[in-house]
């Protein structure tokens, strides 16, 4: 793989680690401005992952990545909003609406899903590097230069770390994780046959010790995710009742989703987007939606700075965006959870951005908000409709 230079002993303008929605959406941009791109993907794709539940909000960067046309085509159910159960009666919680009618979010089975985007990233001219796992950055004066990968070395100009949540770059460079919440562990799975009264939307419901998600996913096939609040090792990994009658699709997962974000998500020759950047919960259920637009801004980054633009300035820049996003969603899921009828007791902590870090100790507790606040999708729709208002 290595030394296919271009005369400046480099093998791509930019790399881009992990082919999810964040590594995609950078591709796409980079691509997209004429820089050479070198996309890795420790896996063979398609790969499936979980979170099928896309927030309207992904309409405007699917379009102007220029791929909403084929998700479009593609077929995807679409719901005008949630059902939630949680202080109270269950209710649907509608995403909003504006001039054009009601915003709806997609059920998107995220293998298909994702590779439209890596399709379009390799239209645009990346080259797609399929099970092809990154080891190490390259450093070079102070500069991440490259990436030391399973298939040999590739030197760069740029490096975006689009690797997920277990944050590949942000453990070699030494960057501290800003850590809110206390280790959750979600229960995940799926199971097929027929679920009618999750057909129209996904539920959310609460009980004594956290939540359960329940959506139809695809044709026949439904999804499940379970969060205990104050279990470290996660709860039971079973199939909730409303799922109960049907045929279970391979075994239950688990995922380390406890809230945190890098605390510098930027710096020389480097870049963080999506789960590499910053992880919540999936009640926030922003995932895809963060991935798609962080992996936007990382791509223009990369392009404005190998223009001569000041990285100092663009990198702070994007760190405050990063930084903001994750604060706004940390405020809605405290607020969430702080209408539990038992609330967890390490809530009050969270809402310090002091409290905890990969190192930090632990601090007093604060009292937390209970103002009373729609579920988070709701929240972030009217902060931010399909179309980008
Ligand atoms: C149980 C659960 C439910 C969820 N539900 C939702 C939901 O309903 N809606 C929603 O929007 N979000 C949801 N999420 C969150 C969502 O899954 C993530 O936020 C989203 O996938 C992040 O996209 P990404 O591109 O940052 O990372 P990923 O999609 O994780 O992609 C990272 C890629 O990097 C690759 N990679 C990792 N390490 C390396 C390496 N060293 N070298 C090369 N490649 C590497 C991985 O194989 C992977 O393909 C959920 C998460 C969980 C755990």
């Amino acid at each position: 793989m290595a030394g296919r230079g271009n005369g400046l002993g480099l093998d791509a303008d930019v790399v881009v680690v992990g082919a999810g929605p964040a590594g995609a959406a950078a591709a796409i941009a980079c691509a997209r401005s004429g820089l050479r791109v070198a996309l890795l993907e420790r896996s063979r794709l398609p790969r499936e992952r979980p979170g099928e539940t896309l927030h309207p909000g992904v309409e405007a960067p699917l379009r102007e990545l220029g791929v909403l046309e084929r998700v479009l085509a593609a077929g995807l159910p679409r719901h005008r909003g949630v059902w939630v159960t949680w202080d109270d009666e269950p209710r649907l919680v509608a995403y909003g609406a504006d001039d054009s009618g009601p915003w709806q979010g997609f059920q998107a089975l995220r293998a298909p899903f994702d590779a439209l985007l890596v399709q379009r990233a390799q239209e645009l001219g990346a080259a797609v590097h399929e099970r092809c796992r990154a080891l190490e950055p390259v450093l070079l004066d102070g500069r991440v230069a490259g990436v030391q990968t399973s298939d040999g070395m590739l030197r760069s100009r740029y490096v975006i770390d689009a690797a997920g949540a277990g944050h590949w770059l942000a453990r070699r460079l030494g960057v501290e994780l800003d850590r809110r919440s206390p280790a959750l562990i979600a229960r995940y799975g799926y199971a097929t046959g027929s679920c009618p009264e999750r057909d129209d939307a996904p539920a959310i419901v609460a009980d004594a010790a956290g939540w359960t998600w329940t959506a139809r996913v695809g044709d026949g096939v439904y999804g499940w995710t379970r969060l205990a609040l104050s279990q470290p090792r996660g709860g039971d990994a079973v199939a909730p009742a409303e799922l109960g009658a049907l045929v279970p699709a391979g075994r239950a997962r688990s995922a380390d989703v406890s809230w945190r974000a890098m605390r510098q998500a930027a710096g020389p020759g480097w870049v963080a987007a999506g789960d590499a950047a910053v992880v919540l919960d999936p009640a926030s259920s922003h995932g895809v939606l963060r991935g798609l637009m962080t992996g936007r801004h990382a791509g223009r980054l990369v392009q404005a700075v190998l223009a001569g633009g000041d990285e100092r300035r663009l990198s702070a820049s994007y760190g405050s965006f990063v930084a903001h996003w994750f604060e706004h969603d940390v405020r809605a899921l405290e607020e969430l959870y702080g209408r539990l009828p038992e609330p967890p007791a390490w809530l009050a902590l969270s809402s310090r951005p002091a409290a905890r870090s990969s190192a930090a100790r632990r601090s007093p507790a604060a009292p937390t908000s209970r103002r009373r606040h729609g579920h988070p999708r709701h929240q972030s729709a009217r902060r931010q409709g399909p179309r980008g208002r």
